[in-house]
């Protein structure tokens, strides 16, 4: 019998299939094990001053254990959890543990934490951050979320009735990836930002050589502003970027350059090491006297 060409797609195909559904269910499984047991991870990542580059504050990261002293990157597990009904239980976990490590940390420290736009659909996320913030004990300016363009495509008001009801609570909000999506100026208005998040992308285009990126995060930097936010730069990895940021003004800065996102117990090091240089600086000042 001889196989047609048709057959044989089949064939190779089918497997591949298989292993993304069974792939899909190990990380599922990972993920239940993980809630039950307490086995997520928050890891830290600086965001500093483009000027001082003293250290501003974190964004929370998660981190799933593969059980192999790796993991599954949140880029792998998010999706899968917010498909499968686990966001919710992951996200609520998250809020908790960020507050509870901040309040461990210097007061004029914020974190930021990702939320997904699942967490909006109960009409709970309010009350859940209200809980997280009273738990900790923390400022409700200790706490920056960040959300991403696709959220705000939401028709009903129900995205932002929540927005404003956390900007009571005095709580910041970041538009994260800006640049990625759509980047239309309506929801930039419409919506209660405080800050912009550039996303990394522009960092690697700059990098690439690609022409007019300086003048392209430039323009975005002046938007930011002339909104009144604040503006920050994800991704940044080579001096000659922060360099190229810290012309056109934009006020904060975040990459590996300055530091990767690390465990909690690994920050307290980052930490007095960024207090130094600013008793460092402030000695040097002294020294000029
Ligand atoms: P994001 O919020 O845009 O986070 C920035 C990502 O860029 C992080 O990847 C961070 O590790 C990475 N990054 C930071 N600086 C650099 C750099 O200089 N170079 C390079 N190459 N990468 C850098 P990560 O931790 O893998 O997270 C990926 C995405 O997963 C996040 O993107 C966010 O959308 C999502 N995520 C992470 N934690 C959470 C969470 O707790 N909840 C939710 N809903 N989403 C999360
Ligand atoms: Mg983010
Ligand atoms: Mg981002
Ligand atoms: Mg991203």
């Amino acid at each position: 019998v001889h196989k047609s060409s048709k057959q044989g797609d089949f064939v190779l195909f089918e497997p591949s299939m298989d292993e993304e559904a069974n792939r899909r269910r190990t990380i599922e499984r990972r993920m239940r094990e993980a809630l039950e047991h307490e086995q997520f991870e928050l890891f830290y990542q600086p965001i500093v001053c483009a000027g001082e580059k003293r250290i501003l504050g974190f964004e929370s990261l998660i981190r799933l254990p593969d059980g192999q002293g790796g993991y599954i990157p949140p880029s792998v597990f998010i999706p899968i959890a917010e498909a499968r009904g686990y966001i919710k239980a992951i996200g609520d976990w998250v809020l908790r543990e960020a507050t509870r490590q901040i309040a461990l940390w210097p007061e004029d420290l914020f974190i930021s934490v990702n939320l997904s736009a699942v967490q909006f659909r109960d009409g709970d996320l309010v009350s859940i951050v209200r809980d997280a913030l009273a738990a900790s004990g923390i400022a409700g300016h200790r706490l920056e979320i960040e959300v991403v363009e696709s959220l705000l495509l939401d028709r009903s008001n129900a995205i932002l009735e929540q927005l404003q009801e956390l900007k009571k609570l005095g709580v910041s909000i970041a538009m994260d990836d800006f640049g990625t999506g759509y980047s239309s100026l309506g929801y930039l208005w419409r919506f209660p930002f405080d800050k912009l998040k550039i996303d990394q992308s522009f960092m690697i285009a700059f990098e690439q050589g690609e022409a007019n990126i300086r003048q392209i995060v430039s323009t975005i930097v002046s938007l930011g502003h002339h909104m009144n936010l604040k503006v920050v730069t994800e991704g940044i990895e080579t001096a000659e970027q922060a360099v190229m940021l810290s012309e056109i003004g934009c006020d904060q800065l975040q990459g590996y350059l300055f530091g990767k996102p690390v465990a909690a117990e690994r920050v307290a090091g980052e930490l007095l090491a960024s207090l130094s240089a600013r008793v460092a600086e402030r000695d040097d000042r002294t020294a000029d006297v």
